[in-house]
């Protein structure tokens, strides 16, 4: 016969503490677990963590604890008072299962926020019939200790980006650390300013900034004028997921345009539906899209012309050497200024101002792993949408640490035990035969 109890120590074993009963809840849909301090162990001050004589004991408390095969699960236990003569206060004690005011137990906090990771963090409320409020709490408090807990190292390469989170020009700055071994999300920065990117220089401090040999950018000015003052000794990159966002975004423009100029001028709407036919990369397209594009080609269009330079821009991408890829850049942007196309000639101008950084992409190309910056910010924005509904910063930084940061997590078992990290979707207790399970009645 095999107990919850036994179960639970196999699993959560918490020193100086023992499970002293498990029986049905009143409503006979929640476990409730007693627990006792063993004999003899003494508490534990929870303001300077040492062992202190007793003062007294507190009503029972209720920890909430790892569902199981639908019942909610509750540890129960009387807090006892020490009277620390180190703190000189009757302190209450330190439990290892949850931390401060928390209804919480860590063990279940942690199993909430590994979940809440792969589902949105209703759906995790839900699965779990707890609340929101109490994902938040879960993620909060293994983000919290995940960040107290993380090495920095050295980090060569560093990536900034942002990310409009709402309507109204709401951004993050977002700072990842792309070196060709780690790529984890570093910084979250309120809004995109000089302020914000400052902020990651001084959580780091000057001894790791002074190391950055990358730096990642867009050409958004507050970035260029950080990275000047704060690494002016790394190779600054403009990169090339931003430059091509950027292309595309002025394509758009010049398509939108006349788009509405042939519709003004009741001509045939030849761009109709066109967007995604001249956003897409040629080689990304289906058959019958490239014939749909074959088609719209051979209209003496702006828009066809601006698409037609979009496409040449890519060969940039090929060259090897900086002193070719700037000879290209050169050509290309002296054809787009003769080309009348206003929205192009704005990119070229740009790319024209920032000639030196680009080519930075050509000298370090090997030393980086491409991509890296453009595939972590399609990350965030999934991570963002699965939070949708509470677009708050506070909200989105969590999540953001939390499915990109890679942090360290919170032990889920007593101090001083292995640590056993079990994937949430693959749980060891369910491989248990169901009738070996007899509880306290
Ligand atoms: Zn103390």
């Amino acid at each position: 016969m095999l107990q919850l109890i036994t179960i639970l120590n196999r699993c959560h074993r918490f020193p100086g503490f023992v499970y002293h009963q498990a029986r049905f809840g009143s409503d006979r849909k929640s476990i409730e677990i007693a627990v006792r301090p063993r004999k003899g162990s003494r508490a534990v001050c929870s303001r300077c963590h040492q062992p202190a004589p007793g003062y007294d004991q507190l009503a029972e408390r209720r920890f909430e604890f790892i569902p199981f095969w639908g019942f909610l699960v509750f540890l129960l236990y009387s807090m006892r008072r020490v009277d620390c003569r180190r703190c000189e206060a009757v302190v209450v004690e330190e439990v290892p299962w949850a931390d401060g005011k928390r209804t919480l137990t860590r063990a279940y906090m942690l199993f909430l926020a590994r979940w809440a990771r792969k589902l949105s963090w209703k759906e995790t409320a839900e699965a779990f019939r707890t609340s929101w409020e109490k994902v938040f709490d879960a993620v909060e408090y293994v983000v919290t200790f995940g960040l107290e807990h993380r090495v920095l190292g050295q980090i060569d390469a560093i990536g900034v980006d942002e990310i409009q989170y709402a309507k109204g020009h709401k951004y993050l700055t977002l700072v990842y650390q792309i070196d060709l071994g780690v790529t984890r999300l570093l910084w979250v920065g309120r809004e995109r300013t000089i302020e914000s990117f400052q902020g990651f220089f001084t959580m780091i401090g000057d001894e790791i900034a002074s190391r950055i040999v990358f730096v990642c950018s867009d050409m958004w000015k507050p970035y260029l004028t950080v990275i000047r003052e704060k690494c002016s000794e790394a190779l600054h990159i403009l990169d090339r997921f931003h430059i091509v966002a950027n292309l595309n975004k002025a394509l758009d423009e010049v398509r939108a345009g006349e788009s509405r100029r042939i519709a003004f001028e009741g001509r045939i709407p030849v761009l109709k539906k066109s967007r995604w036919l001249l956003l897409k990369r040629g080689d990304n397209l289906k058959t019958e899209q490239r014939f749909r594009l074959r088609d719209l080609l051979r209209y003496n269009l702006k828009t066809v012309r601006a698409y037609l330079l979009k496409e040449a821009f890519q060969q940039l991408w090929d060259y090897n050497s900086a002193t070719w890829a700037g000879k290209f850049l050169d050509e290309w942007c002296r054809q787009v200024m003769r080309s009348r196309i206003e929205p192009m000639k704005k990119i070229a101008r740009s790319l024209r101002d920032h000639r030196e950084l680009i080519l930075n992409y050509f000298r370090a190309q090997k030393l980086l792993s491409s991509g890296v910056v453009e595939g972590l910010n399609n990350k965030a924005k999934i991570t963002m949408r699965k939070s949708y509904g509470f677009r708050t910063f506070r909200c989105l930084e969590l999540a953001l640490y939390h499915s990109l940061g890679k942090l360290p997590e919170p032990e889920s078992v007593a101090v001083g035990m292995p640590v056993t990290q079990h994937p949430p979707h693959r749980s060891p207790r369910a491989a248990l035969p169901h009738e070996a399970l007899i509880l306290d009645a």
